[in-house]
């Protein structure tokens, strides 16, 4: 290794919370669709796509050439929150690809440019326009680590570095948490409608229609639709967290659409921009669009180009329905090919879980597992994340774009992992993945 890829400077100079990092401990260089290159000229694939910020993968070409053209006609690139020909277009374009076609009539408000802003200014509003400050999370929600989003956020490695208290959220379980037969709405239900339950009657409820972080737990679409109907029937705001699951991840533009739930607000985010460029949205019912003017501002609400890119991804790949039905068709293989896995190992007890491609392939009988099939795949040339509370879930991410060869090479590279690690034994054997030694 040359000096272009030690990580010496990092260690010496980076603070201490640098994460992703230590699960793959290369300095990466470039990119393109679903291949990282790092300052080696080692390959790798993608499965992870910034944590869904790259559904349209690396460097896709239509942007970069959009970017690039825009930037050498001296395009505005800074505006605040000023009218620009860029912001115009971008929403045009989601008028016409978004809106028009699912009847959808939203209010946009652009946030700064994190997820965890949008998610802010979705509570603030909620709240203010409701006049309650209740909100209601659910058990393994990821909403981003701001102090608002971050009391609505589940994981107790995040919410303990808090250093104040984080109020005004009452959690409660996500559909599926108390098992197959349980449904987790008539503890809802129940709590909103008896006076002695504790439950101050919340302003917003609050979800991801697929958890990310979470460990990929999918909320069923007559689950979604009796949440709908139990909020709507008392002024409850429904929000839609889809800055993981939305923009083509689960194969449709928003994970909520298949239940055919009409949320009041919804945040997006992290693939909104198409080019991995930062930028978010707050989807608002006119109704509850209650701001006044500057009431929430910030200085990075007009990030024209990602408005560039975020406007060629949806004039590229949301005026019919090609991109969506291969992103099914790669779906059906993905999830064959993980139950495959799963049967073939019965004793791992593994349960496959999700939509569209955002899967979960989860290990409960051993937690260190996921974690160390993810370093072993890195040593073979491939980037794949864990999530859930204990990281046991071993999280299929890829591109939307990716092929079915780099599919089906990826998913090659996990079953090979995943019996090297087992072979190995021991659950806290670390010779297989000296290169992430310094993982959590
Ligand atoms: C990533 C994420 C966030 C937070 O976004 P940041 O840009 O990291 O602040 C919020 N909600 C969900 C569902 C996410 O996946």
């Amino acid at each position: 290794m040359g000096d272009a890829s030690s990580l010496t400077t990092f260690e010496r100079r980076e603070s201490e919370v640098r994460g992703y990092i230590r699960a793959f401990p290369v300095v990466f260089d470039s990119a393109k669709g679903s291949t990282l290159v790092d300052a080696d000229g080692r390959e790798y694939l993608d499965f992870f796509a910034g944590a869904g910020t790259l559904n349209y993968g690396h460097n896709n070409p239509v942007f970069v050439r959009a970017l690039i053209e825009y930037l050498e006609r001296d395009g505005i690139i800074h505006g605040l929150d000023m009218a620009t020909s860029a912001k115009k277009a971008f929403i045009e374009a989601f008028e016409t690809h978004v809106l028009a076609p699912r009847g959808f009539d939203y209010k946009l408000q652009f946030t700064g440019p994190t997820g965890a802003n949008a998610v802010e200014a979705a509570l603030k509003v909620a709240r203010r326009a409701t006049g309650r400050s209740n909100v209601v999370a659910f058990t393994n929600g990821f909403h981003g680590l701001s102090l608002g989003a971050l009391a609505a956020t589940g994981n107790s490695h995040y919410r303990e570095f808090a250093g104040v208290s984080l109020g005004d959220v009452t959690r409660l379980p996500f559909d599926g948490y108390l098992g197959a037969g349980v449904d987790t709405l008539d503890l809802f239900e129940k709590m909103l409608d008896d006076p002695g339950s504790g439950l101050d009657l919340p302003a917003a409820v609050i979800l991801e229609a697929v958890q990310g972080e979470g460990g990929i737990n999918v909320a069923s679409a007559p689950w979604l639709r009796r949440l709908r109907q139990i909020t709507a029937d008392r002024g409850i705001l429904l929000i839609l967290d889809e800055i993981q699951s939305g923009i083509g991840r689960t194969g449709s533009f928003f994970a909520f659409e298949e239940s055919g739930i009409v949320p009041d607000i919804v945040t997006a985010s992290k693939s909104i921009s198409g080019s991995g460029l930062p930028m978010s949205l707050v989807l608002l019912r006119p109704e509850v669009d209650v701001w006044e003017p500057g009431a929430h501002t910030g200085t990075f609400r007009g990030n024209n180009l990602a408005f560039v890119s975020a406007r060629a991804a949806l004039e590229t790949y949301w005026t019919d329905t090609a991109f969506t039905d291969g992103v099914r068709a790669k779906s059906g293989l993905l999830r064959a090919e993980l139950q495959r896995l799963a049967d073939a190992r019965p004793d791992l007890g593994a349960v496959v879980r999700g939509r569209g491609l955002m899967y979960g392939f989860a290990v409960d009988s051993d937690r260190t597992l996921a974690r160390r099939v993810s370093a072993e795949a890195f040593r073979r040339g491939l980037v794949i994340e864990t999530s859930g509370a204990f990281d046991e879930v071993l999280k299929f991410l890829p591109a939307l774009t990716i092929t079915e060869d780099e599919l089906r090479r990826g998913l090659g590279i996990v079953e090979e992992s995943l019996d090297a690690v087992l072979a190995a034994g021991g659950s806290e054997d670390r010779t297989l993945v000296g290169a992430s030694e310094a993982t959590d």
